[in-house]
């Protein structure tokens, strides 16, 4: 009988339990993970069978099953993270539902004075080009006073909090002849600026997913600085996957029927317009780059 070792990644290993910071109290701690590049290869060979004779290379065969969207064999490899993150950025997070989670209760338990801050370059002002982004950055002694408000209305809400729990930070009640509001009841008014944590199981495909749409320019800074961080764990994890990524989906761009047909036109030296070939001005732009990302 043959026996198969457990795929492994030594950078991976070497990763296992320990916090990488993300913002001013945030984390991520990679709990366990599972499959590398050459289970990702293996698993593709079972279904492809003598068919991968011609793509026997394993990274030619990644890059392969990227292209063409073969996505099942990247559903074989998986990673459990713990992460500390504030509640604005879990309602951004648990958008991608393709993913098991188990949040900290603060029903069951109470929540650590811990807040979001965003400081200097983060404070930027209401973009006048995007609804959904920051546009120019504010001067130093500006961007401060900003913090300021964010902060001391964070503690202000915080000790309110403790005030309706009856208790102060270590647990000791605050008065003896009253009683604390139900945990799940006193946290209502917290801000979103509030830190959680929760563990995150995802398989590589659907990891993928999430960081194509949060690493990108449009996505808000504050999950991007995650995403940035998790780019860096799947590079080292699964190099070749990473660099097909990379190629075929964060770096590429899916080009409709007009714009293929725009992009064969000009390649044959002819001059085209957006109503040549059915695009609208808002996709004649996206599709030159000059998008506001
Ligand atoms: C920059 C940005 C701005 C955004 N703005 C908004 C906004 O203003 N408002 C808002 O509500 N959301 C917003 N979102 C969230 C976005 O619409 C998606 O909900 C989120 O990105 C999750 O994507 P997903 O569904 O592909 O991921 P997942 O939930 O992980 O799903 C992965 C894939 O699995 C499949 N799938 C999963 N669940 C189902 C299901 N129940 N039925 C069918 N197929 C399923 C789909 O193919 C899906 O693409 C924004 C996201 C980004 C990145």
């Amino acid at each position: 009988m043959s026996v198969i070792e457990r795929p492994r990644s030594p950078a991976m290993d070497a990763l296992l339990g320990r916090e990488i910071p993300v913002l001013d109290h945030g984390f991520i701690r990679l709990i366990d993970y599972m499959g590398n590049d050459d289970a990702i290869v293996q698993a593709a060979r079972v279904s492809y069978g003598r068919g991968t004779k011609s793509v026997s290379d394993d990274r030619a065969l990644i890059r392969y099953l990227m292209r063409n969207r073969h996505t099942t064999p990247f559903e074989m490899a998986e990673i459990k993270l713990h992460v500390r993150l504030p509640i604005f950025v879990a309602r951004q997070w648990i958008r991608h539902r393709m993913a098991s989670v188990n949040e900290y209760s603060a029903r069951y338990s109470v929540l650590d004075r811990e807040f979001y801050v965003p400081r200097g370059e983060a404070t930027g002002a209401q973009s006048a080009v995007n609804r959904q982004g920051r546009g120019s950055d504010f001067d130093p002694a500006e961007a401060e006073l900003i913090a300021d408000i964010f902060r001391s209305d964070a503690e202000r809400a915080y000790d309110r909090y403790l005030e309706l729990l009856n208790q102060d930070e270590e647990g000791n009640a605050l008065s003896g002849t009253r009683t604390g509001v139900a945990r799940e009841l006193a946290r209502i008014n917290l801000p979103l600026s509030l830190y959680t944590q929760w563990y995150w199981k995802i398989d590589l495909h659907n990891l993928l997913g999430f960081l194509s749409l949060r690493a990108h320019p449009h996505a808000q800074r504050e999950i991007r600085a995650y995403a940035e961080e998790m780019l860096k764990i799947v590079a080292a994890w699964v190099p070749h996957t990473y660099e097909a990524f990379v190629d075929y989906r964060r770096d590429s761009y899916e080009l409709s029927r007009g714009a293929l047909e725009a992009v064969r036109r000009m390649l044959r030296g002819e001059s085209v317009a957006p109503g040549d070939v059915g695009l609208s001005q808002r996709e004649w732009r996206d599709l030159v780059g000059k998008h506001p990302a």
